[in-house]
């Protein structure tokens, strides 16, 4: 499988040689000197060497961010100068997005024209709109009883500790360390142990942009190891990590010890509900780009697709006939639809889900298996799968499957849908297609997720905000709501 575009040089450098971590304004490597392989997820052939950070490493990141928070000029500083390195980073990002695209597309495996035309400018576009609201986070003054005057500062929690999952590797980056850096936060990243060649670059692109030594580390490495010494770390002040439910439980019990502040985005088993007046065309795209972008590695994606008895059987074959249409295999051909999964972990588990779908009978109109067509067989790729036959409480309708696997479901009637939709642990988002606008409203405040889509699937805005209801987590992020999460209200009072 070749690249259908020509890779730019410094792609070539950053994946030719071994990269090294971000501590303190330096790049260094492990204490340990342990390295780790990422691979390309299109072949299976080893991309890169990246330093493996450890408990140590971390140490040493935790120590210089605290170092830049109580003694730097970061939190001090004047809010435009931050301002100005903010819109510095959005600019630097933009400029090398071709660079930026061809690592994330190699690293993930996403198609590159997802890369290049959604991540980077999103993440770009992040921290644009978290400069903009450097000069306007405000306090207040209070109607307290006159001997006084109180009034509050909106200040920075500290150090975070921002762990990020590999399906949008540069872009969840942006959405940690927009915020944060905002509200005058020094951080220490580290990004998922599939994916962490972006989060690299952008480390080289945040010094160019003047973010000083200390402010952001990044510590790549592997979740027991570098992530659990984060969560751990005393003088961390805060977590902020999006992935799966489970580790999300885990880090919720380990920080409990120093109370730190934590944000939790999670998983999902999202409800597409389509009722039988919508536009069935769009409803049919709607679920396509709902369950098969980025290869379903979404933790929003609409997996569980319920479709109004009447319609059912004509919607699945619909579905079913449309996805076969979607190309698969090379993510730098501009004409592939659906790429690889990131890893051969995530294949053999999305393949066993495949597997289990199958033994409790569900029928695959479409897919069911890897693909292992000439060209495709060294990669992790698994064919796009309509399941029918699924019935809501089977282990492919309950559970998370990170794959390109929706399940159909039918449903009888308005009251049906919600329930069947609300029966799920999970609460992150939700679809619904109708043309009866009354129906609309009532069942997207019915629906118990953070996001609804209503006759829309998988749309983002940073001036919208983005989390979970129930076990996909708590906290909101982008938008001015995750200005909440990187600060605190401090109360002076004055006597008169
Ligand atoms: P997935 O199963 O999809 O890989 P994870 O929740 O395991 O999702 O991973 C998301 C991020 O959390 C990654 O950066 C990973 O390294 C990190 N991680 C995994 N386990 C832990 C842990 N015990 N403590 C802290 N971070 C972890």
């Amino acid at each position: 499988m070749g690249a259908a575009v020509k890779l730019e040089s410094s792609v070539e450098r950053f994946v030719g040689a071994p990269r090294k971590m971000l501590i303190d304004g330096k790049w260094v490597e492990a204490a340990s000197g342990k390295t780790f392989e990422t691979p390309n997820p299109a072949t299976g052939q080893v991309l890169a060497r990246v330093a493996a950070g450890d408990a140590e490493d971390v140490d040493r990141a935790v120590r210089a961010a605290r170092r830049a928070f109580d003694e730097g000029s970061w939190a001090r500083m004047a809010p435009a100068q931050r301002e100005g390195i903010l819109l510095r980073i959005a600019d630097l990002i933009e400029k090398h997005a071709d660079e930026l695209a061809q690592l994330e597309t190699l690293d993930n495996g996403k198609p590159f024209t997802e890369s290049r035309h959604v991540d980077i400018p999103a993440a770009a576009g992040t921290f644009r709109y978290y400069a903009g609201w450097i000069t306007k986070i405000y306090g207040e003054t209070n109607p307290s009883d006159p001997a006084f005057f109180n009034f509050t500062l909106r200040e920075p929690v500290g150090v975070c500790g921002q762990i990020i999952p590999w399906n949008f590797p540069l872009l969840m980056c942006a959405w940690k360390l927009g915020p944060s850096l905002a509200c005058g936060n020094t951080s220490i990243l580290k990004p998922a142990e599939q994916t962490p060649l972006t989060a690299l670059r952008l480390g080289e692109l945040l010094l160019e942009a003047g973010v000083p030594p200390g402010v952001v580390n990044i510590v790549p490495g592997f979740g027991e190891t570098a992530g659990a010494a984060l969560v751990r770390h005393p003088m961390v002040d805060k977590i902020a990590f999006t992935g799966s439910t489970e580790v999300g439980k885990e880090i919720h019990r380990e920080t409990a010890a120093t109370l730190k502040r934590v944000s939790l985005e999670l998983g999902g088993k999202s409800p597409n509900i389509v009722f039988s007046d919508a536009d069935t065309d769009a409803a049919v795209q709607g679920a396509l780009l709902g369950v098969f972008f980025n290869a379903g590695q979404v933790c929003c994606a609409g997996t569980r697709l319920f479709v109004e008895q009447k319609l059912h059987d004509k919607f699945a074959e619909k579905l079913a006939q449309t996805a076969g249409g979607m190309q698969q295999g090379d993510p730098f051909d501009p004409a592939t639809r659906v790429g690889p999964l990131v890893s051969k972990e995530q294949l053999d588990r999305v393949t066993g889900y495949l597997a289990a779908g199958k033994k409790e009978g569900a029928k695959p109109l479409i897919g069911g298996e890897r693909n292992t067509e000439k060209g495709l067989e060294k990669g992790w790729f698994v064919k796009p799968t309509v399941f029918t036959g699924v019935k809501n409480d089977m282990k492919i309708a309950r559970e998370e499957i990170f794959g390109p696997v929706v399940s159909v479901i039918p449903f009888k009637d308005e009251n049906d849908a919600v329930l069947q939709g609300n029966a799920t642990n999970y609460g992150l988002a939700a679809g619904v297609w109708t043309r009866d606008v009354s129906k609309a409203h009532r069942v997207a405040r019915a629906i118990r997720a953070g996001t609804v889509w209503v006759n829309c699937y998988n749309v983002f805005d940073v001036v919208s905000p983005f989390g979970g209801y129930k076990q996909s987590g708590y906290g909101r992020e982008l938008s001015s709501y995750a200005l909440d999460l990187y600060t605190q209200a401090k109360s002076v009072w004055i006597k008169v």
